[in-house]
């Protein structure tokens, strides 16, 4: 494995930790509930993924 001949200096590691950043979560309509609720993921307040039912627990 590869390594480091040198220790990189605070300005590399901020250049690189720069693009280091949290992306805003996309959120879409639940087709359900009509909620805003995050892509791809069951929806947090009616429980309902793809149309169908697909979490009982979040329904209840
Ligand atoms: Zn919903």
């Amino acid at each position: 494995m590869a390594v480091p001949k040198k220790k990189s200096g605070r300005c590399a590691q901020g250049h690189r930790r720069s693009h280091w950043k949290a992306n805003p979560q996309s959120l879409v309509k639940c087709s359900n509930c009509n909620e805003m609720a995050i892509t791809h993921t069951v929806c947090a307040s009616c429980g309902y993924y793809d149309g169908k039912l697909a979490s009982k627990k979040v329904a209840e």
